[in-house]
Parts: structure tokens; sequence; C-alpha cells
């Protein structure tokens, strides 16, 4: 695979934040994939003993909520979401923390609404805990808190979430993880035809028309707020990656600025 000079800073990225979506994280059945969790936990752990600084956000706990408790599918009410959610959430952190002790490496949960990040003292707040996080080798895990997030506190989607962790932190590169190459300029599942663009340096609104919705009933926000979200973090000087979680390995290949996923180049980085 080539090189690309449109990626040539992406290896010095020191502060990574990393976001996986619910269809990475489950089968199509509903059930987790433990496999790809696995996958992901090993790469992240051995991108700390390099020295990399890494968050991770992550969706799936209504999904996994949905599948402990039997339900046929996504509950229609907001509390059924939110109890869910509350299920959820709680198994998916017992199963991260168990694939990352297997390395010794300690994690936090991180709950975040948008209210938090809003205001400027608890945003204040929040950059401290992140850094004292990082600061301490810890990998801190971040959703948004579903159980509570109503409308006016939510931020929607969790690539937008990605993208306000990101910018809080400092970081200097977003990945965002989901079940496909990365952003094709028309929706891949209703046109054969369509091509993976691998640079975006267009940072302008524009884009995002070519971005279409979910292709599965888990997934929730599509391309459009993956796009949406790598627009605005590159439009903030930090680097974004769209690449498929299918083989967690992919983050190597983006840190070696191979040519995977779509790039979102930022202009101080061109
Ligand atoms: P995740 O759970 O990883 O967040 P989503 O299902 O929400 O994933 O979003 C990814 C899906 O977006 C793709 O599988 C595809 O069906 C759909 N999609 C719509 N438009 C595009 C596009 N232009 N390029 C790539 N994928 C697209």
């Amino acid at each position: 695979m080539d090189t690309n000079k449109d990626r040539s800073k992406i290896s010095d990225s020191k502060r990574i934040v990393i976001k996986i979506g619910t269809t990475s994280l489950t089968y199509d059945n509903g059930h987790v994939n433990l496999n790809r969790i696995g996958h992901l936990t090993r790469v992240i752990c051995d991108l700390m003993n390099r020295g990399k600084e890494v968050i991770l956000v992550t969706s799936g706990a209504i999904g996994i909520g949905v599948d402990k408790l039997k339900l046929s599918g996504r509950p229609a009410t907001l509390s059924g979401k939110q109890a869910a959610a509350a299920v959820g959430q709680l198994m998916l952190m017992n199963i991260y923390e168990r694939f990352f002790s297997e390395f010794s490496q300690t994690v936090a949960q991180v709950l975040l609404t948008k209210d938090v990040t809003d205001g400027a003292e608890s945003r204040h707040n929040a950059i401290n805990t992140f850094n004292e996080l990082l600061a301490m080798g810890v990998v801190p895990i971040v959703n948004e808190n579903d159980t509570v997030a109503v409308d006016e506190i939510k931020y929607g989607d969790n690539d937008y979430l990605s993208y306000i962790v990101a910018k809080l932190t400092d970081a200097d590169l977003l990945i965002i993880l989901s079940d496909i190459d990365g952003f094709y300029d028309k929706n891949p599942q209703q046109n054969k035809d369509a091509i993976l663009l691998h640079t975006i340096t267009d940072l302008s609104e524009e884009i995002e028309k070519n971005a279409g919705g979910s292709g599965t009933s888990l997934g929730t926000g599509g391309m459009l707020t993956k796009v949406h979200a790598s627009r605005l973090a590159a439009a903030s000087g930090i680097f974004a990656v769209i690449a498929n979680g299918e083989k967690p390995e992919v983050i190597y290949d983006i840190l070696d600025e191979k040519e995977v996923g779509t790039v979102f180049v930022p202009e101080n980085k061109r």
C-alpha cells in the first residue's frame, strides 16, 4: 500500500481518540462480538506500550442491553432505551475490564452528557479528569450517559461525542471505526459503483451531502454523523480517519500512514 503525503504527520500523533460503533461490537444476531473486542483492546494496550495515550469512545450499551434482556429489538420508548442502556453499559464495561486486565491495563469509565461539556466549570473539571487519568497511564472509556440523557442534554450520537472528546482533550488523532472501509462518494449499499474517498481536504459542510444513514437496525448515525464529526475534528486541527473496525489492527496501518480508510486532513498538518 502506498504512503500518502497528506498523512505524513499522522505517525507523530501522541494522544489518540478511538471510537467504535455498535455494529462493530455486535454480531448481526445482536450478541457481543468478543473476538472484535479482544483484538481492539490488545491493539490499544500495545499503543499504550508504545507511549501513546488512548481514549476509547464506545457505543453499544443499548444494543448489548437489548441482547442481555432478550428484547426483540431496540425499545421504542425513552425509558425503555434508558433501562436497556443501564443494563448494557455495565455489561459492556465488565467485558472491557476483563480484556484490558489480561494485559494489566487499568481502565476508567467516563460517562458524559452534553451539559457537562457545555458548561465552563464542568468542562474544565472533565478536562482535568481526562488529563489526570492519562497521566496515570489509564485508558478512559467514554460513552454518553444514556441512562439519564434526555434530548436537551444529548450529544445525539457517539460520532459527535468522539469529536467533542478529541477536542476537549486536545487529541492529535481521532479514529472512527465502523463496519465499512471509509467514506464513499455515495452510499455503497445502494450504489455498486461507489468509490472510496481516501483523502478529504475540503472541510466545508458541502461534503456531508454524499453521506447517508446507517445500513443496520442497531447502527444509529450512519456515515453522515461520522463525516460531520471528522470534518469538525479536522477543522479544529485534529487528524480524523474513518476506517473499517472489522480488523482493529487497521489502527497500526493508520499510524504507519498507509492509505487505509478516509483521512480528513487539518490545514495545519498539510
Ligand atoms: P456504526 O455502528 O459503526 O456507527 P453505522 O451503521 O451507523 O455504523 O454507519 C455506517 C454505515 O453508513 C455503512 O455501513 C453504510 O451502510 C452507511 N453509509 C451511508 N452513506 C455512506 C457513504 N457515503 N459511505 C460509506 N457508508 C455509507
